[in-house]
């Protein structure tokens, strides 16, 4: 497991799309690192925010166009 793998698949990680035997690798490698788990929570934190900001603000289509973009 190295940082490189983490980061590839950061994105299907943290929306729960990773298999769980990778994610299980993953999820040993963030309790020994320390610069992915600030990956990690960058992540979520942004995720959040957009979610949070688009749940005020845009309309349905345009939320789900947002959204499409996001999560590529
Ligand atoms: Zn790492």
């Amino acid at each position: 497991m190295s940082c490189s793998f983490v980061r590839d698949n950061l994105h299907d990680f943290v929306s729960g799309e990773l298999n769980s035997s990778d994610a299980e690798r993953i999820e040993n490698h963030l309790q020994s690192c320390e610069s992915c788990r600030a990956c990690v929570s960058n992540m979520h934190g942004f995720r959040s925010r957009v979610r949070n900001l688009l749940k005020m603000t845009a309309p349905q289509e345009l939320r789900d166009s947002i959204l499409m973009k996001t999560s590529e």
